[in-house]
């Protein structure tokens, strides 16, 4: 897999590296010794996987890729507010190094530029310059995730000759935007511009931007995340100099270059590149940097305004407790209403990171404006009586999705509509106590419950016939209840009645047939349980129910695991007694076993029923 990213870039590389136009910077002394034909390509992805090519582990000074990380530095520790009154976001048009303030501001017109980034440098914690480099060094090495250190010949080189910064720093203090010494502060600049870095640091630094400010190899927090946005919106419209224009329409990526050769470019949440190229153009930056990443954001479509698709629907799914029923099996009148009135229940099954648009997007398909141009066909049945939002394959929800279907629930509940959460994960931060001022709004850990509880509103509302009863006594059990009094009263005299605590296994998998069981109170799942161990629901049985009659009828094993979910009270009439009976009164048992059959033909129908739905 690795190799297909692989053989992109070392695509890329092979364009890129036959041009050789552009010349080293010379005006630092230092860094005309630059070889030129270093070149080298690194991409990190924001969960830190690295891929590179060539000289990716070349050392050379960070130079201007510097000022975006003392940008972030002095915002934290000084504030925005402070800072913007300091230095502006405005792009300049102008090359790196102009000798310029805004007229109307009197700031400098980025901190991307020269003017700005001494600023910024100016502004980071500390009581001596030393004290603020030392911030400025170990800031820089937590991006980077490793240790970085000061370039002293290329340091003393800028320091010999910078004298275009100094008059800089002096332009600063005279109209006090810097309040310190303008010398000190140029040398602090000047230090941040000596650090030793890599491409491969480059690209982890621009990952971590990418990653909301932590490192994603050494996972360490780098910048408070409120910053990034900041310093990646100034890197979009100041990074590249008078180049920047160009470099948005033709990249497309949040980036900043280096007089070393170096470009470093982020596309937020996803990647970070960095380029390594000493020969420049007529901006300062450099050529094949500038290239390559022209062709990778072509090539990986990585241009920051490029609409891959149409959004796409956050609902995955969406169907009615007619389409999929819960495992619980309901007595004849339930399962009457629920094929009829099932369609006002409506579970919406969400998926993908919910931002504002999917969120959007969910509240319309969940109720639809009342002209509608709606998404959901099936407006006959509403007002609804249920709603269920499944989030088990949502990744992520962002406080304004968040909102929006909370104050959906909310309106829900208002109008009448039960309103309920699957979500195990506690994706939407509700609990059962949370959402459930009334009994109208549930959050659930499993579908099935969440059904089962919106198949429960829908007959609250709907059914008249007999519901099911949390208690039956023997007599009224529905398995006993078309037989005569006489033949009742036999069977009835056979039978074992026991109460399983919650928790216990009644019967498992492989157990001896244990007879008819009659459920006369509490609750029982059944489950299947595969032979690598992995359990699936089949149903769960309340009062009035039975089970046991597969293995009594067909003399097998348990196929099926039988729990208490609760205290449970179960009445068994054992195989032995089941054989007397036959033995003993043949009307009695045909009365027993057609009622059982038809019990049987009664789940057959419901099953046929729901796959005839789905066809
Ligand atoms: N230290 C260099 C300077 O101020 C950095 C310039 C750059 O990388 N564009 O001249």
């Amino acid at each position: 897999m690795t190799d297909v990213v692989q053989h992109i870039l070392e695509d890329v590389y092979a364009l890129c590296a036959a041009d050789t136009s552009g010349a080293v910077a010379d005006y630092i002394p230092e860094l005309a010794t630059a070889d030129p034909d270093r070149f080298g390509i690194c991409l990190t992805t924001a969960d830190g996987y690295v891929y590179e090519v060539g000289d990716t582990r070349v050392p050379f000074t960070v130079q201007s890729v510097s000022k975006p990380f003392t940008y972030a530095l002095a915002l934290a520790d000084r504030g925005e507010e402070a800072v913007a009154a300091k230095i502006d976001v405005e792009p300049s048009g102008e090359p790196f190094n102009e000798i310029s303030l805004d007229p109307v501001t009197e700031r400098p017109r980025n901190p991307m530029i020269n003017a700005g980034a001494i600023t910024a440098a100016s502004l980071v914690a500390g009581d001596t310059p030393d004290e603020q480099f030392d911030r400025i060094r170990r800031s820089f090495s937590r991006f980077a995730g490793r240790d970085l250190e000061l370039d002293a010949a290329v340091h003393a080189s800028e320091s010999a000759t910078g004298h275009r910064n100094r008059a800089i720093g002096h332009m600063l203090r005279s109209f006090g935007v810097v309040e310190s010494d303008p010398d000190a502060a140029v040398d602090l600049y000047f230090r941040q511009c000596s650090l030793i870095v890599t491409g491969r640091d480059v690209a982890v630094m621009a990952a971590t931007l990418a990653n909301n400010g932590t490192n994603p190899c050494t996972r360490d927090r780098a910048a408070d995340p409120v910053l990034i946005e900041r310093v990646l919106s100034v890197m979009t419209t100041c990074g590249m100099y008078d180049g920047a224009g160009d470099w948005v329409n033709r990249v497309g990526l949040p980036a900043k270059s280096g007089v070393a050769g170096s470009v470093m470019a982020v596309l937020p949440g996803q990647l970070g590149i960095s380029v390594y190229s000493p020969r420049l153009d007529g901006h300062g930056n450099s050529v094949r940097g500038v290239l390559a990443c022209r062709e990778l954001s072509r090539r990986l479509e990585l241009h920051f305004l490029h609409v891959g698709r149409a959004a796409r629907s956050a609902v995955r799914a969406r169907y009615s407790i007619v389409d999929a029923p819960s495992r619980r099996r309901r007595t004849a009148a339930e399962q009457r209403t629920l094929t009829e009135r099932g369609t006002r229940s409506r579970i919406f099954e969400l998926h993908g990171d919910l931002l504002f648009s999917a969120a959007e997007s969910v509240v319309r398909a969940v109720s639809p404006p009342a002209v509608t141009t709606a998404t959901d066909a099936s407006t006959a049945d509403r007002p609804l009586d249920a709603v269920v939002l499944d989030m088990r394959r949502v990744d992520d929800v962002s406080d304004v999705a968040r909102s929006m279907l909370d104050a959906l629930a909310e309106q829900l509940r208002a109008s009448g509509c039960a309103a309920g959460l699957v979500d195990p994960r506690g994706t939407m931060a509700h609990t059962v106590s949370t959402l459930d001022p009334d009994g109208s709004g549930r959050v659930f850990s499993t579908l099935d419950s969440a059904l089962t509880w919106a198949e429960d509103v829908v007959l609250d509302r709907w059914c008249d016939g007999p519901r099911q009863a949390t208690e039956v006594t023997l007599d009224d059990h529905p398995v006993l209840a078309s037989s005569s009094r006489g033949n009742r009263n036999r069977i009835a005299a056979l039978t074992t009645t026991s109460t399983y605590p919650a928790g216990t296994v009644v019967a498992d998998i492989g157990d001896p047939a244990l007879g008819l069981a009659l459920v006369l109170a509490g609750r029982v799942t059944v489950e299947f349980v595969s032979t690598d161990g992995v359990v699936r629901p089949v149903s769960t049985l309340s009062a009035g129910m039975s089970f046991g009659e597969i293995p009594l009828v067909r003399r097998t094993e348990f196929g099926l695991r039988i729990t208490a979910v609760e205290d449970t009270t179960v009445a068994v009439l054992a195989p032995a007694d089941f054989e007397r009976l036959r033995a003993d009164d043949p009307a009695a048992t045909a009365d027993l076993v057609i009622t059982l059959l038809d019990r049987a033909y009664e789940q057959v129908e419901t099953i046929v029923g729901a796959l005839r739905r789905v066809a």
